[in-house]
């Protein structure tokens, strides 16, 4: 038998325990914000990691946004070193998932497994993905126990509010170093089948319109905030939108609409607060001297940073000078710029070469619309050999009946494993 009939087959024999670790994972209900039982989800994978050989570290992002008492902010790296050097694997999932919100017709935390479906909030985004990385690493190990480098998964928190309490807390403190970790696979939901190389830049920014508070019945003696940013939203419209549309990008983006420049409007805030919901009475009538809108501009590798932030602020200061009485403040909330690992790099060229082994066609490359972790390997660990590779269908993330098909996690720990035997047994590949 072939080293890779072999691995086949001991991903065959462990479908159950796959199956029975994703539903464990769903069933620890890892709910970020505010960040809740990662340290249990940790102690879990500690134990299982550990059986499986491997040395384990427990690390609080202490001090990290979102860390508190109440919610510690726990990651746990994993290392399996073979038995004579080489480089490191790593596989790095987050660990934590979004609200359920509204819309299920099964629990989801309960883990169920119907069809060959297992349902539930991180399903795909991304408890499967780390299940199957597990998997793919214990099966790899127990057929070539003398490989040559390391092993190394972690499960690291937050990354679904931006990761600072987790890969960036880590890619902080060393343990994305070229140094120690060389080949990076981070199995997120971009399908069995297709390499994402990376993704497109963001910048999220707060606009402040200024206006002067009067009498709701004369509005004339004040300056309405809200209809200045009204004005702000009709030069969107006619100027900035159509831009945007033009800007196209040579990277691989899927869906195929976020091969352009994109703006959303996250939110607008102006005048009177919200009431809470008991209260019965009637708003009083003023003129709303403050109206702000966050937005959120997703930007593309052939454009620069500096570009896409004085794009808006001409936009604004057009406005200024033909607008009685506009005034503005702007902030910037958020940026990650844009990444996209070479397609010759040697991790794409071991996962392409596992794909083709195991579905008998090339792989898909793509780019995410979204960032996730890579952007912090990237910039903090100066580590360009990343990717994300995993089952599970992105347009199911975040989903109300969230799931992860069996066969796809299947599929992902063997082209998985395959990888490990590309880039860690040299000169014996399948
Ligand atoms: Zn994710």
């Amino acid at each position: 038998m072939s080293i890779a009939d072999r691995l086949r087959a001991e991903i065959e024999a462990r479908r159950d325990d796959l199956v029975a670790l994703t539903q464990d994972l769903i069933r620890t209900p890892t709910l970020n914000p505010p960040g809740a039982n990662y340290r249990e989800i940790c102690d879990y994978l500690d134990r299982r990691l550990r059986a499986s050989g491997f040395a384990t570290e427990l690390v609080r992002a202490t001090g990290a946004p979102g860390d508190s008492d109440r919610y510690p902010r726990w990651n746990i790296v994993a290392r399996k070193s073979g038995a004579r050097a080489g480089p490191c694997v790593h596989f790095n999932s987050h660990i934590d998932v979004v609200e359920a919100g509204y819309g299920w017709t099964v629990d989801p935390f309960g883990g169920l497994l119907r069809e060959g479906r297992i349902y539930g909030r991180g399903a795909c985004d991304m408890k499967g993905g780390l299940a199957a990385s597990i998997v793919a690493a214990e099966a790899f190990i127990a057929v070539l126990p003398d490989f040559a480098g390391a092993i190394e998964i972690s499960g690291t928190a937050d990354e679904e509010s931006g990761g600072f309490g987790g890969v960036a807390y880590l890619a902080e403190r060393g343990w994305f170093d070229p140094a120690r970790v060389q080949h990076v696979i981070i199995p997120e939901p971009l399908n069995k089948d297709r390499i994402c190389l990376g993704h497109r830049g963001v910048w999220w920014a707060e606009i402040e319109t200024k206006g002067e508070i009067a009498h709701g019945s004369m509005p004339f003696l004040g300056d309405c905030a809200v209809r200045h940013m009204g004005a702000v939203i009709a030069e969107m419209e006619a100027r900035l939108f159509p831009a945007l549309a033009q800007k196209r990008t040579e990277m691989p983006v899927v869906p195929e609409g976020a091969r352009q420049s994109t703006l959303n409007i996250n939110s607008i805030h102006g005048g009177a607060p919200e009431p809470p919901e008991d209260d019965t009475g009637l708003p009083s009538p003023c003129v709303p001297d403050r109206c702000r809108m966050v937005i959120d501009r997703r930007f593309l590798i052939e454009e620069d940073i500096a570009e896409v932030e004085a794009e808006i602020r001409e936009l604004l200061e057009t406005l200024r000078e033909g607008r009685p009485g506009f005034d503005y403040d702007i902030r910037e909330m958020h940026r990650v710029l844009p990444t996209m690992t070479r397609r010759d790099a040697p991790v794409v060229g071991a996962v392409a070469r596992a794909v083709r082994a195991v579905f008998d066609r090339e792989a898909e490359y793509v780019v995410s619309p979204g960032t996730y972790d890579q952007k912090h390997i990237d910039r903090i660990g100066r580590l360009k050999n990343c990717i994300a590779y995993g089952p599970g269908i992105l347009d199911l993330a975040h989903k109300p009946d969230e799931w992860v098909g069996v066969e796809d996690m299947m599929q992902s720990a063997t082209v998985m494993s395959l990888a490990l035997h590309d880039l860690l047994t040299e000169g014996t590949r399948p």
